[in-house]
């Protein structure tokens, strides 16, 4: 009797982020649940505490960023309130990450969506298959 396992997909390869960084690839801009530091901090909002997500754990890790990485997303966000996005592609790396060393320049500001995504699940595969990064055996 043939066993059924024989034709049971192989388990994915494990991989690692290291030289990857596929799925920052898509993201435009880090994906914050709340921008308001940023837009307060490049004086486009006042802080008038009337953020829904003000108790959301993305606020202190933005709200503590570095100064020109909150410049960059207020800035990238204004180009889009006025219609715009300066780099042209809804498809664009995200503006935090580092295109020649792989990795989140910001790493520790990082949004709870990054935080959230779980390396070697599916979509990571899938992220990984699209921008042809090789799986580590
Ligand atoms: S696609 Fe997966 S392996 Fe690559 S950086 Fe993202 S989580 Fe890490
Ligand atoms: S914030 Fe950092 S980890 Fe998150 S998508 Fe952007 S580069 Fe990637």
């Amino acid at each position: 009797m043939i066993s059924l396992t024989l034709f049971a997909p192989s388990p994915p390869a494990p991989v690692s982020c290291e030289n990857c960084g596929a799925c920052c690839l898509h993201m435009a801009s880090p994906p914050f649940v709340t921008w308001s530091p940023a837009l307060i901090a490049a004086g486009m909002m006042r802080n008038d505490g009337t953020d829904p997500n003000r108790d959301h754990p993305d606020w202190d890790r933005l709200a503590t960023a570095p100064p020109e990485a909150k410049r960059a997303l207020a800035e990238y966000h204004n180009q889009l309130l006025n219609g715009r996005d300066a780099r042209g592609a809804l498809e664009s790396p995200c503006l935090w990450f580092d295109l020649k060393s792989k990795g989140c320049r910001y790493h520790e500001h990082r949004p709870e969506v990054c935080r959230a995504f779980a390396i070697g699940c599916d979509s990571c595969h899938e992220h990984r298959r699209y921008r042809g990064v090789a799986s580590v055996r």
